[in-house]
């Protein structure tokens, strides 16, 4: 196995370990997969993240719907969605679902978060959609969540979690604790009467604003420092 193959396996595993260590998961209740050459490495299904090694992920060709898999264990049951969202989403390098309970508690009421904060732009635009309602691990719910997360980097699944994409895994992660935070902030924000909601304009300098913000800790890749000319005097 390709050494960068293993170190995207090793990533998954500690991922999904720090998922719950964040309180953002619990029990085997989330699942990560990553690009890789053609294929999606997955987490495999119902082993205990404290259990799960490099070896023990499993890996699907994505040129292929039918579900065959490579590796010691089956793949999540929610292989569907992440192979279909690396499928359709050239941009998404990974894929981390999750139960977090403010994102979950919301998905229960069906409630769609709004842009009670300017971080919602974030995922891509002025909310985060809650997907229809179908089983887990179907096809119908791969659907769903492909639907929801038109043109955002994330959604909330009915009755069940919520979904991010991610340019790279350490991205999906760091969106994912961000959806779990506006979420809380949202739930709160009902229980004192309701959010004062930003209009499209203030979310849309926000996404240009988000175009270069962090360039200089390199935490974003998508445009290089621009390199201030020296003056002297
Ligand atoms: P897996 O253990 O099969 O990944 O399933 C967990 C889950 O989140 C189902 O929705
Ligand atoms: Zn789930």
């Amino acid at each position: 196995m390709k050494k960068v193959e293993k170190n995207l396996r090793e990533e998954i595993v500690n991922n999904c370990r720090k998922m719950n260590a964040l309180g953002i998961n619990q029990g085997t209740s989330g699942n990560i997969s990553v690009r890789f050459e053609g294929r999606m490495l997955i987490s495999p299904s119902a082993v205990p993240y404290d259990e799960m090694t490099a070896d023990s992920i499993a890996s699907m060709p994505l040129d292929d719907e039918s579900g065959n898999w490579d590796g010691p264990m089956a793949p999540s049951t929610e292989w569907r969605f992440h192979h279909k969202l690396l499928r359709h989403r050239k941009e998404a390098e990974a894929v981390v679902h999750a139960h977090p309970t403010y994102c979950t508690t919301l998905a229960i009421a069906r409630k769609p978060i709004p842009a009670c904060h300017y971080m919602v732009a974030a995922f891509g635009g002025n909310d985060v959609k809650c997907s229809n309602y179908a089983k887990y691990g179907t096809e119908e719910l791969s659907q769903h969540a492909l639907e929801a997360m038109q043109k955002r980097m994330a959604c909330l699944l009915a009755n069940h979690g919520m979904i991010v994409i991610g340019e790279s895994l350490a991205k999906a992660m760091w969106r994912a604790v961000e959806l779990e935070t506006i979420a809380r902030q949202y739930y709160l924000s009902l229980l004192i009467g309701g959010p004062v909601l930003l209009n499209d304009a203030q979310i849309e300098e926000t996404i240009q604003g988000f175009a270069t913000y962090g360039a200089q800790s390199g935490g974003n890749k998508r445009r290089p420092p621009t390199r201030r000319k020296k003056t002297t005097g």
